[in-house]
């Protein structure tokens, strides 16, 4: 599915994994800022000896398995059903659907050998599966009984990126869910697509706490072999947007190739409507990274954290104190959260830091005074605020905390991204609004062949692209509204941001 061309060239530099705290300020130096979190959070080893490919670690992982059930759960209610195809396609499938193909042979990883000898035909690494599901889709889909047919399966894709990788955001290998679904008729096509809209805002924005805006792609931006693209974008601090899930209308571009084709009611023999739609789990987690992390660190999604209550018991060598803190863990894995009574050998101080910078939501810091006291110390991720409750209230509060949790930090990230989309009227407006890491949003001549020296103008004067327009949102447009590039008559309202 999404398959965007521009390239970072930023290269990480290779931090040791460490137990020391972030040494730059995310808002001073973003991209340090984010090859070290990753290092010193151990979210990631980049050391693997083979170029662009990492080793996620369990800190990583955990939260992953987390996004995936969400995102599994959902689809699964609005009746997809789960698949596993082999991680192989043979080049002939590729071939089939040629604007596919185009778009994607530059970073196709090619099997050419079983052992000692060549294999009669080619296999692709899978850079996404299209070529493999609509192949069984033609032997599945007979009658208009059969739709619509949505399905989905969880993956690890191949692309040979040509440019520098970064952890995360594009990697040579990334995780992923993506749907492919077969339609009656256009109709049914594009509510397809709006449902696959809103799953995206349900998990990411809901669960996952990160804002961003649905753009359907200009017609040069579109996905290979797609006539409609619509890919939501978010935010970093940096000012550029990253790409996160798309979903496209494949029309009946693929069913004529691999002649997908279904007995309609009156008799008669029709080509499927074919949609997909791609939510990358891996490089949606650097978002969940970058937006909701600061200086200290990470800081998860309630929902989402790896470890979700960390407690410290101020004197790990007490018997009260660790009696306590493990009758705690009892309670609170009761409410089905998860518990880790840190035991190290570190000093308290280095406890708390850690388990900030690891962005574990609820620490319970647990001395003796406090128990003498029958008080309990919790520190919240969320606000960064130490609250002292009497023992008793302490159940009560961490399930009233795990509910406000995840709100908090949508809150403060929607509220970010919303002060930086900013109305300019010309080039020059433009180039401010970006100078300043911010999204234009601007009038626009067209975002069809028409466009293209607008948008050309834009990327050459301020760096940054046309990402789109937002769903509907052309509507606001009044008549007399001329382009920002070229005065010509406005059609559009589009957004214009630097990219990753
Ligand atoms: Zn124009």
């Amino acid at each position: 599915m999404s398959r965007d061309k521009k390239v970072s060239q930023e290269k990480p530099k290779e931090i040791k994994p460490s137990q020391e705290g972030l040494t730059v300020k995310k808002d001073e130096n973003f991209s340090e800022w984010f090859t070290q979190i990753i290092q010193k959070t151990e979210l990631a080893d980049l050391r693997y000896n083979v170029k662009g490919f990492l080793v996620f670690q369990p800190w990583s992982v955990l939260s992953m398995e987390k996004m995936y059930y969400y995102l599994e759960k959902v689809l699964q209610k609005k009746g997809h059903k789960p698949y596993f195809f082999p991680t192989v396609i043979p080049e002939s499938n590729l071939k089939k659907e040629s604007s596919h193909i185009g778009g994607f042979t530059p970073e196709v990883f090619w099997v050419t050998h079983g052992g000692d000898k060549e294999l009669e035909e080619k296999l692709a690494l899978r850079p996404t599966s299209e070529t493999a599901f609509y192949q069984m889709f033609s032997l599945w889909i007979r009658s208009y009984n059969d739709l619509p047919f949505k399905t989905y399966q969880r993956a690890n894709v191949f692309r040979h990126e040509t440019k520098a990788t970064r952890p995360f955001l594009r990697s040579r290998e990334f995780h992923w869910i993506e749907t492919h679904c077969a339609h009656e008729s256009e109709e049914d096509a594009f509510r397809q697509v709006k449902e696959d809209m809103n799953t995206t805002k349900e998990v990411l924005h809901d669960i996952f706490g990160l804002p961003f805006i649905f753009f359907e792609r200009p017609s040069w931006d579109k996905f290979p072999g797609a006539s409609r693209t619509f890919a939501a974008d978010v935010l970093n601090p940096d000012g550029k947007v990253i790409q996160q899930p798309s979903t496209h209308m494949l029309s009946q571009n693929f069913s004529k190739a691999f002649d997908v084709k279904f007995k309609d009611k009156d008799g008669k023999e029709k080509l499927a409507w074919i949609t997909c739609y791609g939510p990358a789990v891996s490089r949606i987690f650097a978002s969940v990274i970058i937006v909701h992390g600061d200086d200290k660190g990470l800081k998860f999604p309630f929902e989402i954290a790896p470890l979700q209550v960390a407690i410290v018991p101020i004197n790990k060598d007490d018997d009260k104190l660790i009696k306590k803190s493990k009758e705690l863990k009892k309670e609170i894995e009761e409410l089905g959260l998860s518990v880790e009574v840190d035991l190290s050998e570190k000093r308290p101080g280095e406890k708390f830091n850690y388990w900030e910078m690891k962005g574990v939501p609820i620490r319970i810091d647990l001395g003796l005074k406090d128990l003498e006291n029958k008080k309990i110390t919790i520190f919240r991720r969320d606000t960064d605020k130490k609250e002292v409750v009497p023992e008793k209230d302490a159940i009560k509060t961490i399930e009233k905390i795990s509910k406000e949790f995840t709100k908090n930090l949508i809150q403060k990230a929607d509220k970010i991204f919303e002060g930086r989309i900013k109305d300019s009227e010309n080039l020059s407006g433009i180039k401010k609004i970006i100078e300043n890491n911010g999204i234009a949003r601007i009038s626009f001549c067209s975002t069809e062949k028409a466009g293209t020296s607008c948008a050309a103008k834009i990327e050459k004067e301020t760096g940054a692209f046309v990402r789109g327009t937002k769903f509907d949102e052309d509507k606001k447009l009044s008549t007399n509204s001329k382009c920002a590039i070229c005065s010509k008559k406005a059609n559009h309202i589009v957004y214009v941001a630097r990219a990753y």
